[in-house]
């Protein structure tokens, strides 16, 4: 993790490049430069590579053919592409979609974006542990549903849905359903030709399973309805066009490939450092733990700490070098609670003191062992200087 010793626990944030995958993406920096469009043979050898990792990826969600994976610039853009690429094209059809308050913005601003052109969107309610009922999705639906997108795990909370219950409705009403998996690869075992049969769209963004930035993908089910997202060239069967960024593309391929190898033992590990840090943290006065106590992300904690404020805590942990982040990374610069804290029902004040630590691959019994020692004096310091803070207070829900 370079030179500097850092305790990363950011890891639903971003995660490092594993050595092999930048090993693999190395020649194509260097001699391997050609278009992918090209007839020559250096532009051959990118071709075939990009081929490759599609593959690769087909392999890993258990897609039934390569061609149903699409290269996109990450997770933003395949959301993007799979909420208003479907909006559009069944437009004719109704005008309808259904989603959670609890979406990545990725989902969310593609849906408030919608509504300004004359979609109307369901945000359906989530339980205290931002939970979806698959019942009220059912109810949800009308005639002129032509979507329902829910995110497979959360990126605040680690909150994992029904995912299969959703997607069984959806087939069952006819209506394509989209699923946002960014923080589920390399975490839980994909099979869209078997479990997840009732996906048509999977979102899914390199660098949160040790590839690189700006590289992802969106997996969509043959026959399934969708606009084109790029006009331009050729490339992705002309719904996508643009020159691949094969270096990107090459090394997702490799870095699916190693995530997707053995899921128990690394899920096993996570959770075992995960049960430790949590049951340590959880002593820490006036705490609790926001998320599904079971039903969630392997390497993922959240809590919340009353009296104190969420920001000045990161600020401090970073100055005794441990990265993590409070309410959501993409949010970070705010002090609003984020969206998914107010909709699970965190009160304002109970919401501003959160924090989210995400263990992955980066992480030793070590740096729990740190956190333990760290995070509790930390603490103590804030409320310390805390006017509301008094011993005997009392945690407010
Ligand atoms: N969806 C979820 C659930 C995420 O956690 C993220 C990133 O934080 C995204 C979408 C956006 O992905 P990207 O950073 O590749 O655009």
């Amino acid at each position: 993790m370079g030179e500097t010793h850092l305790i990363y626990m950011d890891h639903a944030a971003t995660t490092f490049t594993k050595p092999e995958v930048i090993e693999a993406m190395l020649p194509f920096l260097k001699e391997h430069f050609g278009n992918p469009s090209s007839l020559y043979s250096i532009g051959r050898e990118g071709k075939e590579a990009v081929e490759t990792s599609r593959k690769k990826l087909a392999k890993a969600l258990g897609a039934a053919q390569p061609e149903e994976i699409y290269f996109t610039s990450g997770g933003t853009e395949s959301d993007n592409w799979a909420i208003k690429g479907t909006a559009f094209s069944r437009q004719k059809k109704g005008k309808h979609i259904i989603t959670t308050p609890i979406e990545h913005h990725a989902v969310l601003y593609p849906c408030e974006y919608l509504e300004t052109q004359g979609f109307e969107v369901t945000y359906l309610p989530v339980d205290e542990y931002g939970l979806v009922n698959p019942a009220e999705v059912e109810a949800s639906i009308k005639k002129d549903t032509v979507l329902i997108s829910v995110m497979y795990a959360n990126n605040e909370i680690g909150t994992i849905e029904p995912i299969l219950e959703i997607g069984k409705i959806a087939r069952e009403h006819g209506i394509p359903f989209h699923t946002d998996a960014v923080q589920v690869i390399g975490k839980v075992p994909l099979d869209l030709q078997r479990e997840h049969k009732d996906v048509d769209m999977l979102s899914l963004s390199s660098h949160k399973f040790y590839g690189p930035k700006g590289i992802g993908a969106l997996y969509i089910r043959e026959g399934t309805e969708i606009d084109n997202y790029m006009h331009g060239g050729a490339q992705e069967r002309g719904k996508r066009a643009g020159t691949e960024n094969v270096v990107g593309i090459v090394g997702m391929g490799k870095a699916i490939e190693l995530a997707t190898a053995n899921i128990e033992a690394h899920n096993e590990k996570l959770s075992k450092m995960r049960a430790r840090l949590m049951a340590g943290i959880l002593e820490i006065p006036y705490c609790r733990l926001n998320g599904h106590p079971e039903k969630r992300l392997p390497g993922n904690l959240n809590f919340s700490f009353e009296y104190i404020e969420g920001e000045s805590l990161l600020l401090m942990l970073d100055q005794m070098g441990i990265c993590c982040s409070t309410g959501s990374a993409c949010s970070s610069g705010s002090s609003e609670p984020s969206h998914v804290l107010r909709a699970i029902g965190l009160a304002p004040k109970t919401a501003q003191g959160t924090l989210r630590l995400t263990l992955g691959d980066a992480n030793s019994e070590e740096d729990i062992d740190y956190v333990l020692e760290v995070l509790p004096e930390v603490v103590g310091k804030l409320r310390a200087i805390s006017p509301f803070y008094k011993p005997e207070s009392k945690c407010e829900k």
